[in-house]
């Protein structure tokens, strides 16, 4: 076998949206540890539109470690879409992603190496141990989230982070994948390829605030299910199922109180039944209008992201499909 030296063993991608405040800390810790983990190395920033000086740090930055590469989107088009690019871009035998904001410990990395470099996994997962330092709100959504995601496409993401290592037979095959619509840490877990797992406790942001909004969470879920499984299309056929029959039911009663000469009474029932199944339907409708809706963004197949500027070398790019 012969070793392309030009190839980096190790690619770093970290999606970043506004994080000027905390970057260049993050980046000098990162170095720190890649330098002493002796791989040959390069780290990929994606700058998904940031409306803050992200994009001037990483550039001032680039003077001080030239194996830092950085893309900058026109606009936020969201950390699924960044990872996607640092994806295409890294040229590592194993790429690891991870946060920009300091909750995914650079400490962790040689952790996240050793059981590939060992060859007993392609995919090195970091679990969250303890969500301490989320309210009980976040922990609550994770919890539902999760749950529903189990339950829906059977893919058990309790605690599961992006923070996780791909050796490139992966990142290959999530290349590979021609949907549009992504979500990358049920997608890897799909691949099912030998995983390892290493637990870490989640550290407070280095600065700022969280930059999920609840409505982008709400969004991210409902995406992720229903990229996911048809479950909730299913669920709809049940529902009406149930309603025919409670229907049904309801005429038996409203024949037998027509026949018994009591038939006046029953407005409260009537308007409740007319709540419900309008409700019902336009549930029904409503999810159906979701699906309709991704399989209208996967036919327009318009580029998932992009790009305003580049740092660094950015000659090597896999060919989206
Ligand atoms: N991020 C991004 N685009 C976005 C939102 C977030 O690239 O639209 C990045 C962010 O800069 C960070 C990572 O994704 O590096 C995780 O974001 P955040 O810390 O806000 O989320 P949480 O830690 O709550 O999952
Ligand atoms: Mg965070």
């Amino acid at each position: 076998m012969t070793i392309d030296l030009s190839r980096p063993k190790l690619s770093v991608v970290v999606p970043a949206f506004n994080e000027a405040g905390g970057i260049a800390a993050f980046l000098e810790q990162l170095f720190a540890v890649l330098s002493d983990c002796c791989v040959d190395f390069e780290v990929w920033v994606i700058d998904d539109g940031s409306s803050d000086a992200t994009w001037v740090r990483l550039c001032t930055e680039q003077s001080r470690y030239p194996q830092l590469h950085g893309l900058r989107f026109t606009r936020n088009f969201g950390k699924e879409a960044a990872i996607l690019a640092g994806l295409r871009h890294a040229r590592g035998d194993a790429v690891i992603v991870m946060d920009a904001d300091g909750q995914h410990p650079p400490g962790l990395l040689p952790d996240l190496l050793k059981p590939w470099q060992s060859g007993c996994a392609k995919i090195v997962a970091a679990k969250k141990k303890r969500r301490n330092n989320d309210g009980w709100r976040a922990r609550f959504n994770a919890h539902i989230f999760n749950k529903l995601m189990k339950s829906l496409t059977g893919l058990d993401l309790a605690d599961a982070s992006d923070f996780r290592l791909l050796d490139r037979l992966v990142v290959d095959t999530l290349l590979a994948f021609p949907e549009k619509v992504r979500f990358f840490r049920g997608m890897t877990v799909w691949t099912g390829f030998v995983t390892a797992q290493i637990d870490f406790e989640v550290p407070p942001r280095l600065v700022g605030e969280s930059q999920w909004s609840t409505v982008q969470l709400t969004r991210f879920a409902i995406t992720a299910m229903t990229a996911y499984s048809a479950k909730p299309l299913s669920l709809i056929f049940r529902f009406g199922l149930l309603g025919m029959l409670a229907a049904g039911l309801l005429l038996l009663q409203a024949l037998y109180s027509w026949l018994a000469g009591t038939a006046i009474s029953g407005w409260t029932s009537l308007t409740f039944i007319l709540l419900l199944f309008g409700s019902a339907n336009m549930l029904g409708i409503g999810v159906l209008g979701i699906y309709l809706a991704q399989l209208f963004d996967e036919i327009k197949r318009r580029p998932e992201f992009l790009v305003r500027e580049t740092l660094g070398d950015v000659s090597n790019v896999a060919e989206p499909h």
